[in-house]
């Protein structure tokens, strides 16, 4: 059988475009010619080159692209398309080798929907179902075997399928290939061709590119090209030693001229390999069915990290030589054949936009919205871009083709962008200036990468700030718990936290909790549920300044921070008017806590809201007003370390008293301790103060000093 006019790969289904509109004519041809340039230079690095840049997935993806295309537009198919060449011109060092009959590559099944509609195809083509074999994909490099009488006498790569490369002298050093075949069929002939595939095992990979890292030399991308580079030395030696092996599994030609005619099936022949003396891989199956055809596909996709070499998918071949030659070839490869490929892990599509999200604690986060693709088994169409940083560093443009995968086969990522692909209408991205949820101004922290929005009644924040406000460390509301605060938001109760001050009992005994009752009404606050509530919540109005300032959750400011700014500035009206110098006096507060504090300050939706608090009986201000700590104490010049548990107070309580009186407290002690306090247990403080000589004190002596700071130590 004749090969057919150009016509595009075998395709199924439309990957990753399921549901786009079909582009114009005018849109097709620029694609396809920027498409067709764009994977020739792939094609180059990674046959001429073994230097890849992009991942087979991410090339495979392109490819998919470009025949999907010209399956639309067949008049715009070239001869010199990539879907209609096998590889590359080879340009190398070694002499060319013109194939007797063409070497092809193996058309693709992406997924098993795509296997069962070629092997119904094949079916159909031949008026029954045939016989299938399944074998292994080696993730290798193509190589032709030349015998002549039993003897080898030449090897040849792949190359474009017509002329490859002479590879003779390195092939030698590979130590499963035959030089002089055993006796039988093949031994006999006077000169046959066997095809196969020469591949690294993954062991010697990890040690080539090892070795390869301590010269400095650039490492290998995968097995595959490793195997090819391996096999393309100029020097055998280096070939030698590289450890390669190879699977033989191919006669050469379709069927037609065969020396060799008593063999009538594909498993006959891989007997026939083995008997010759070549490497045959023994995971083989001949399939009465489909069916069975998919159980070894989904088999090997569980069985393949166990195996000591690479595959990239299984080859299903149809048997019967006669039915080969009855299906023949298309200009790139055998109808008779599927290369059936392991669901990749990347994918190319469009990067439609980029917009920003709030998450709940005020970060802004640049999301990646593109065309759906279907990526590890399930479609996607958004991932984040964590920050701005990393937009920039991953270098993706607006309108950009990408490259997406799922990290760890879960999260969606944007791998990058595939640059070749521009055509210079895309649109940096920029984060924007004020919040996307709430429209305040944002902010950036000094050496954080993230940008914030800061304002406290933000509805992209709402739940978090509502349950920090309620917390133990903070306004301490009993009973008001996440559950609690999400059926009030649901019933538009409250939107930020000084709504809490206005809720009343009409308010609450009307909330439903989302049980429903016997009788099929909804459940509703228990009236002695929302008594208690609202006596908590009114409670909280006289909780500790400093617990409520934390509860504010001002960036940076966390319980003992807020704590010290309580006693410097003893209100909140004091704490909003400091300067940021002034705010950095304070033990604890450095340049950047007063820059957040100010920020918090700066937003007008923060001042209202503390007016409101204010207005409700909030008490923001500090009992015995501010104390300041700068100024000197009667324990001014020493420093505590406390370790160990106090019986009469908390570590956090004799901290602040021990400050309030001027002194230091640190975390850990050195030569600058004045004194370490020991609490029961204590543990390897303790022990450094003993080696140090920093005086101990217990706890009585503790409340000695608290009672009397003025006493001579
Ligand atoms: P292929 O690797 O997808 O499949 C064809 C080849 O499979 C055959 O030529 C043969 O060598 C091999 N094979 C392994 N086991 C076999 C078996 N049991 N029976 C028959 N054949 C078997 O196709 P290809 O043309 O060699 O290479 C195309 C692939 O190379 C692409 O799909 C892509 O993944 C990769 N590629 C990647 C880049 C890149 O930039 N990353 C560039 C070009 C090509």
């Amino acid at each position: 059988m004749s090969a057919p006019a150009a016509k595009p790969a075998d395709q199924g289904s439309l990957f990753g475009l399921q549901d786009l509109p079909t582009p114009t004519r005018a849109e097709a041809t620029s694609r396809i010619d920027e498409l067709r340039r764009e994977l020739e230079h792939h094609s180059y690095l990674y046959y001429a080159k073994d230097a890849p840049s992009i991942s087979d997935a991410a090339y495979d993806s392109l490819m998919r692209e470009l025949i999907t295309l010209e399956t639309e537009y067949p008049d715009l198919i070239t001869p010199n398309s990539p879907t209609q060449r096998v590889g590359t011109t080879p340009d190398s060092q070694f002499a060319s080798v013109e194939h007797a009959a063409k070497m092809y590559s193996l058309d693709n099944a992406m997924d098993l929907g795509e296997l069962d509609a070629w092997m119904q195809r094949t079916t159909d083509a031949l008026g029954h179902e045939p016989r299938f074999i399944a074998e292994l994909k080696i993730d290798g490099s193509s190589i032709a075997l030349t015998y002549r009488h039993g003897e080898l006498i030449r090897a040849a790569t792949r190359g474009d399928g017509r002329v490859g490369e002479d590879v003779t002298a390195n092939i030698r050093t590979v130590r499963d290939v035959p030089l002089r075949l055993r006796s039988g069929l093949l031994a006999s002939q006077a000169e046959i061709e066997v095809r196969g595939e020469v591949y690294l095992p993954k062991a010697s990979f990890e040690r080539i590119n090892e070795a390869q890292e301590v010269a400095s030399k650039p490492t290998f991308a995968n097995p595959r090209n490793a195997a090819a580079g391996s096999l393309r030395q100029k020097d055998p030696a280096v070939t030698a030693s590289r450890d390669l092996a190879t699977f033989m599994y191919a006669r050469s030609g379709d069927g037609e001229a065969l020396a060799f005619e008593t063999l009538a099936t594909q498993h006959d022949f891989l007997a026939t390999l083995t008997e010759a003396g070549f490497h045959v891989n023994p995971d083989v199956k001949i399939c009465g069915s489909p069916v069975e055809v998919r159980a070894f596909c989904e088999k090997a996709l569980t069985d393949r990290f166990d195996l000591p070499y690479e595959i990239d998918g299984v080859v299903v071949k149809v048997d019967d030589f006669a039915a080969q030659a009855v299906l023949g070839s298309t200009m790139r490869a055998p109808r008779w054949a599927i290369a059936y490929k392991f669901p990749p892990e990347e994918k190319t599509t469009v990067l439609r936009d980029i917009v920003v999200q709030v998450g709940r604690t005020g970060v802004l986060t640049p999301v990646a919205e593109f065309d759906p693709v279907t990526v590890a088994g399930s479609t996607i169409a958004r991932a984040t871009l964590h920050n701005a940083g990393e937009v920039r560093r991953k270098g993706v443009l607006i309108g950009d083709t990408i490259i997406v995968r799922k990290a760890g086969d879960v999260i969606p990522e944007v791998v990058g962008p595939v640059e070749g692909l521009r055509t210079g209408a895309e649109r940096v991205f920029e984060m924007p200036a004020t919040c996307p949820s709430c429209g305040a101004e944002v902010f950036h922290e000094e050496g954080e990468v993230a940008l914030r929005c800061e304002n406290i009644t933000c509805p992209a924040q709402r739940f978090e700030r509502l349950r920090h406000w309620t917390s133990r460390g903070a306004a301490d509301i009993e009973g008001l718990g996440p559950e609690i605060i999400t059926l009030l938001i649901e019933a538009g109760l409250v939107r930020d936290i000084a709504d809490f001050y206005r809720l009343d009992y009409d308010d609450l005994v009307a909330v439903k909790t989302g049980r429903v009752l016997k009788d099929g009404t909804q459940q509703t606050f228990s009236p002695k549920n929302a008594a208690k509530l609202l006596e908590a919540i009114e409670g909280s109005v006289q909780a500790p300044f400093a617990k409520l300032l934390f509860g504010l959750g001002i960036r940076q400011v966390g319980a003992r921070t807020a704590e010290d700014l309580t006693h410097r500035f003893g209100s909140i009206q004091a704490l909003a008017a400091a300067s940021a110098d002034e705010l950095s006096a304070v033990e604890g507060v450095g340049p950047v806590v007063a820059n957040t504090i100010r920020d918090f300050f700066s937003v007008p939706a923060n001042r209202e809201l503390i007016d409101r608090l204010l207005a409700c009986g909030v008490v923001l201000q500090r009992e015995g007003g501010a104390q300041d700590l700068a100024g000197p104490g009667p324990l001014t010049g020493l420093t505590f370390v406390l370790t160990g548990a106090l019986e009469t107070m908390t570590r956090d309580e004799a901290g602040a008293a021990l400050r309030a009186l001027g002194a230091k407290t640190a975390g850990s002690v050195s030569k600058k301790t004045s004194y370490v306090v020991a609490g029961a247990d204590a543990g390897s403080k303790y022990t450094k103060a003993v080696e140090l000589g920093v005086p101990v004190l217990d706890e009585a002596q503790l409340q000695q000093i608290l009672a009397d700071p003025n006493a001579d130590a």
